[in-house]
């Protein structure tokens, strides 16, 4: 690990996802200035359907990050109840828009919609949260179809951004699902790291982890990592977000064991949830200026 932009005032660095957000925020700030050169304004229709408390919360949390760097939003808003030919009609419509490059689109979707055919149905070049299986398939092939996760993505723009080396490192994935453990699984290969997915079968599981350079914790579970997991200079990065028994908001892992023992560590709240909506951001602008060199 290099330390040039680590906080090195305690024993334990918190990889605070406010620092990366602001060197994110202003290359991405950048880049709408140039497009808007071109006339361009990088636009990002969010695609909702009912009324979700979490859903509204992150649309307005997304919209305000948005206004602050420069991203156009348009909100669709669909009811509960919509059919599924309306849903698709709708992601149709939003595809064939020339002045929406990206979409965002809240799920789990209601039951009676077939939440595979929908998801499908969206342009991998709008899929800026790598919902399609086209765009997942460009994380596993190394090819530029679409875009990473934009969750997977910040758990890489953090290690990045505080110099930490992942080539050659031992680095356990604690999660194997399509939208984070297995995605940010093949990114870290992709970066040359010695990769060990671990999930609810593995066999001594503490172990596993413990022996880890770099832990990336997607579970679910509120604090479920704790000390017995963790082990003197790791690299510790909470990918969770989980609502404890007195209404906090807690990680995967126990932070205060973590902060007695690791060398670093992604606070909760923060940290890679911070992170993630930057990367929304950038996944925009990167979706407006592929459409321009598209057009050329
Ligand atoms: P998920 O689909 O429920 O997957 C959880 C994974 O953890 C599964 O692979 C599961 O293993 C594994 N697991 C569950 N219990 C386990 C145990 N006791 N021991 C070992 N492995 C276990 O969850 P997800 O969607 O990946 O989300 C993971 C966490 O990230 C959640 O807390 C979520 O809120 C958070 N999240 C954060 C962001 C962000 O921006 N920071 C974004 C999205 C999600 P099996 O496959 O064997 O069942």
């Amino acid at each position: 690990m290099t330390d040039s932009n680590l906080d090195t005032s305690a024993e334990t660095v918190l990889l605070k996802g406010a620092d990366v957000v602001a060197a994110l925020d202003e290359k991405t700030s950048q880049r709408i200035e140039a497009l808007r050169l071109k006339d361009i304004r990088p636009t990002l229709a969010i695609l909702r359907v009912g009324e979700r408390g979490e859903d509204i919360s992150y649309e307005r949390g997304a919209s305000k990050r948005a206004e602050k760097v420069g991203v156009e939003v348009h909100s669709v808003v669909l009811p509960e109840d919509v059919s599924q030919a309306e849903l698709l009609n709708t992601v149709e419509k939003l595809n064939a828009d020339a002045s929406v490059h990206a979409v965002l689109m809240f799920r789990p979707l209601p039951k009676h919609i077939d939440e595979g055919l929908v998801r499908n149905a969206l342009s991998p070049d709008k899929d800026i949260d790598s919902i399609t299986d086209l765009s997942l398939a460009g994380v596993f092939s190394d090819s530029a179809v679409g875009f990473a996760p934009c969750t997977a993505q910040a758990c890489m723009e953090i290690l990045s951004h505080f110099g930490i080396e992942t080539k050659g490192k031992k680095t356990v994935v604690v999660g194997r699902s399509l939208v984070i453990g297995k995605p940010v699984a093949m990114m870290l290969l992709k970066e040359h790291a010695t990769v060990t997915i671990a999930h609810s079968r593995t066999i001594d599981l503490a172990d596993v982890v413990a022996s880890a350079d770099i832990v990336i914790a997607c579970v679910g579970r509120a604090q479920m990592i704790g000390r017995e997991f963790l082990s003197p200079g790791q690299v510790v990065i909470d990918v969770g977000i989980n609502v404890a028994e007195d209404g906090s908001l807690v990680g995967d892992v126990d932070t205060n064991a973590a902060l007695t023992c690791v060398s670093a560590i992604t606070p909760v709240p923060g940290g890679v949830g911070t992170v993630t909506t930057s990367v929304l951001m950038k996944h925009v602008v990167e979706a407006a200026e592929r459409s321009v060199e598209e057009a050329v």
